[in-house]
């Protein structure tokens, strides 16, 4: 009994000893854009304490002057000749996806292991291109996607804070059934759990979407332009089922993207209440009408755009006719729209269908905003940080650099104000105050 005591009071007086040690940062920033929308500040010093932004000082402070006990750690990092902002928020990506020409194959050959660890790499790729968080927009097979978010949250694999979708909710045949023309007993093998016909049917989806913990809902009101489909680019869920799909994730308190191009297709799911537009191409003026109504955010994907115009101009390329009629429609429109609903007072967040791009580049959208959307450089990267915030709801963490937001931060050598496409070669990425590339 003494012994045991004894050997109590050691471990109590061991206990008493341990004492938290806190991890700060402090970084020079030569030119710092701490909130996009307001001026750039020259020489300031951004302070974070446990990957949180703790203040944000004029000049270059004394490193001593920071209120820290004995056993904290702190760490400098000299950017004076940088240029730092907040890091990059992309409101539409596909983590376990890429659309090389043999992707129809890769649906039926991988497995669940294959995409999970295809992923991972991905997610390094764009969390290294200044992407410190992303929206996966839906993923055509089952656990991988969540894999890589729980596993990049737990610290065992690099990437960007992703917030998943899950599967993709469509209609029988819809954009988002990958089983186009595949015969009957490979179709019945892939399907999608997240294809739906009718309000109840709908509803289970959803539900089961949220009972494996997504974070937001993706469903595709329209048709799309890649998918095997001739059924143009047209509304595909009646305006029951995409109440239904709207309303019973709102109830959940779950928000809800939807893949719409026909401008039919965008007006039903903003008249039906949902969150968010993805690519949005044929919008018309009641829809910028409705988008200012509801506040809804457009999501323009022109990076997607973008990267079909190579593969339009090349005869020999793997576009099938249907997808080669549907992308050169798109295409052209692609290069008009942004611009109307930038000007329309439409809420924009930058969003670059990363998939169907290469992942990692995503910051070619930045360009593409200034020079198809009519943005400036500042509205470009105010779209790809705080509105992006405000897109997901989580403004009061991400999005700028302020006190009590995420130490999620990067920097370019050059001026993007001066010159947006510098953003493609990003310099230094921090997230939550842990460095992840500096060159
Ligand atoms: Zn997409």
């Amino acid at each position: 009994m003494k012994t045991f005591l004894s050997v109590c009071l050691a471990v109590l007086a061991f206990q008493s000893t341990i004492v938290y040690a806190a991890q700060w940062d402090l970084i020079f920033a030569g030119q710092l854009l701490a909130i996009p929308g307001e001026p750039v500040a020259n020489e300031q010093s951004v302070i974070l304490k446990d990957g949180r932004v703790h203040s944000v000082e004029p000049g270059y402070i004394d490193p001593q002057s920071i209120d820290r006990s004995a056993s904290d750690t702190l760490e400098i990092h000299d950017l004076k000749d940088h240029f730092v902002m907040p890091g990059f928020i992309d409101g539409h990506v596909h983590l376990t996806v890429y659309m090389a020409s043999n992707e129809s194959m890769n649906w039926v050959r991988m497995s669940e292991a294959d995409f999970a660890i295809r992923g991972a790499k991905y997610a390094k790729d764009t969390l290294l291109a200044g992407f410190t968080t992303v929206r996966d927009m839906g993923a055509f097979s089952g656990d991988s996607i969540y894999a890589i978010r729980d596993g990049i949250n737990n610290g065992d694999i690099i990437g960007p804070r992703t917030y998943v979708a899950g599967h993709t909710i469509s209609i029988n045949g819809g954009h988002g059934d990958i089983t186009h023309s595949y015969k009957q007993s490979v179709a019945d093998a892939i399907r999608s759990a997240g294809i739906c016909d009718g309000v109840s049917e709908c509803r289970k989806v959803v539900r089961e979407q949220i009972r494996r913990t997504a974070d937001h809902i993706k469903l595709t009101a329209t048709a799309g332009v890649l998918s095997e489909s001739a059924a143009g680019l047209e509304q595909q869920f009646f305006d029951d089922e995409l109440k239904a799909i709207i309303d019973t994730a709102h109830l959940m308190g779950v928000k809800v993207a939807a893949h719409a191009h026909g401008a039919q297709g965008i007006n039903a799911a903003l008249r039906a209440g949902v969150d968010t537009i993805e690519h949005g191409t044929f919008l018309n003026q009641e829809s910028i009408q409705l988008f200012v109504e509801t506040g809804a955010y457009l999501s323009p994907t022109l990076s997607a755009g973008a990267s079909m115009e190579p593969l339009v101009n090349d005869p020999n390329s793997f576009l099938t006719p249907i997808q080669r009629e549907k992308s050169e429609m798109a295409l052209t429109r692609g290069k008009q729209y942004v611009r109307e609903a930038h000007n329309g007072g439409v809420n924009i967040a930058l969003s670059t269908d990363a998939g169907v791009i290469e992942h990692g580049k995503n910051a070619l959208e930045f360009e593409l905003l200034v020079n198809w959307g009519g943005m400036t450089p500042m509205e470009a990267i105010k779209a790809g940080t705080i509105n992006g915030a405000d897109n997901i709801g989580k403004l009061d963490e991400l999005g700028s650099i302020e006190a009590g937001k995420w130490g999620d931060i990067v920097a370019v050598k050059a001026n993007p104000l001066e010159d947006i496409a510098v953003l493609k070669n990003i310099d230094f990425v921090m997230k939550e105050g842990e460095v992840y590339l500096n060159r």
